[in-house]
């Protein structure tokens, strides 16, 4: 796909494009759908038919490539969230599900690591669970996490995102709450690519896990794909759309969205993902590449680190640091004017020391030129 492409409606609406350096942000869109998926959600929107069986259907493909007993699509992950904690707090208890979100006479707290208070878990207390937090940023003792459990204790949730400082390993984690009868729900939003991780969680003994469709899948943005026990997945079925009285009809998916959710995992499986990671190494090489010799600035390549299990390092990164002697504008500034360009540049931030990162998981082909470019004539004044 070129970057010429599309954007009719946009321009008509008086919108910028946006060169999407800072990774798949619902904030920005989420991803670009392959053609394929823009095609199979055409193709969807011509028949009705029946919710309940497509659901059924698509969660058998999601089961077969999980690994899992049991799959359906959600409304993203956040989505996914909710279902996961209304399914352990209900299970298939047909009152309890009109119940929620009152969850008088049900299991409803759900334990996590305070390193992983993520903002999404606003998703399970949604669903209208309790957030039991165990540990600090030092360090979390097991004895925590089996202290925590109790006879009111729905789940154990372990969310994968930024680098955990002092948590539970995964498979300890998942030992410790099954020694106690209680079910691990798993936020794995944003860990696809590496493809291994649609199995790896699922394996490792988590009950539940969810995966966002409009990420590294590449499927529509408002999709996700939840995965686990069979029995958990029938409830979260029960506690979601098409069903009226439930708390997940709020975020209903529909069967255009389940189409292409379904074509774009089954096109993610069948990807060449070592060609497309040399593709985005290339991107930010050409980057780095561009800003050198620029004194007092930084260009490096960070390359991708699946091993750390955080979703930033999945990909590589062009990281471009600003060093005391620099004496041109800083980097707020530098970003700011990224931002009021046209078309208009995002990134993202290298961490909490500061300096830009740029995520090339969603730059079009040539977008790094632009960007590289961009930056040069920010950074050293000239046009080139
Ligand atoms: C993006 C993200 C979510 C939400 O996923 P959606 O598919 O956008 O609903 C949840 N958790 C984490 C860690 C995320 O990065």
């Amino acid at each position: 796909m070129t970057m010429d492409q599309g954007g009719e409606f946009y321009r008509r609406l008086g919108l910028k494009r946006v060169i999407n350096g800072a990774s798949w942000l619902t904030m920005l869109g989420g991803s670009i759908m392959p053609p394929p998926v823009v095609k199979a959600m055409e193709d969807a929107s011509r028949w009705f038919v029946d919710l309940y069986e497509l659901n059924r259907k698509a969660g058998e493909v999601i089961a077969r490539f999980t690994g899992a007993e049991a799959g359906m699509v959600t409304a993203g992950a956040a989505s996914g969230m909710l279902l996961e904690a209304a399914a352990c707090m209900t299970g298939t208890d047909p009152a309890k599900v009109h119940k929620l979100p009152d969850t008088t006479g049900m299991k409803n707290e759900i334990v996590i690591h305070r390193a992983q208070l993520v903002g999404y878990v606003h998703s399970f207390r949604a669903a209208g669970a309790r957030i039991v937090e165990i540990g600090n940023a030092s360090g979390t003792q097991e004895w925590e996490l089996g202290e925590a459990i109790n006879e009111k204790t729905a789940a154990v949730a372990y969310v994968f995102s930024a680098r955990q400082g002092g948590v539970i390993p995964f498979p300890r984690a998942v030992e410790i709450a099954h020694s106690r009868g209680v079910p691990v729900i798993v936020d794995a939003s944003a860990m696809l690519p590496p493809p291994e991780n649609l199995t790896r969680f699922i394996s490792m003994g988590a009950d539940m896990v969810t995966f966002s469709g409009g990420k590294g899948i590449m499927g529509p943005q408002s999709t996700g794909i939840l995965a686990g026990r069979k029995e958990l997945i029938e409830a979260a079925m029960m506690n979601a759309a098409p069903n009226s009285d439930a708390i997940g009809r709020a975020a209903k998916v529909c069967k255009e969205e389940i189409a292409g959710i379904i074509t774009a995992l089954e096109l993610f499986v069948d990807t060449d993902h070592d060609a497309v990671l040399a593709g985005w190494r290339a991107q930010c090489e050409h980057i780095v590449n561009a800003l050198k010799g620029i004194p007092g600035i930084r260009a490096e390549l960070a390359e991708a680190q699946p091993e750390l299990d955080e979703a930033a390092s999945t990909h590589p990164r062009a990281l471009i640091y600003f060093d005391k002697s620099w004496k041109g504008p800083g980097e707020k500034e530098v970003v700011q004017r990224l931002k009021d360009g046209d078309p208009s540049i995002r990134v993202g931030s290298a961490g909490f020391t500061g300096g830009i990162a740029i995520h090339p998981v969603c730059l079009q082909k040539g977008e790094e030129e632009l960007i590289a470019r961009r930056l040069r004539e920010i950074l050293t004044g000239k046009k080139s």
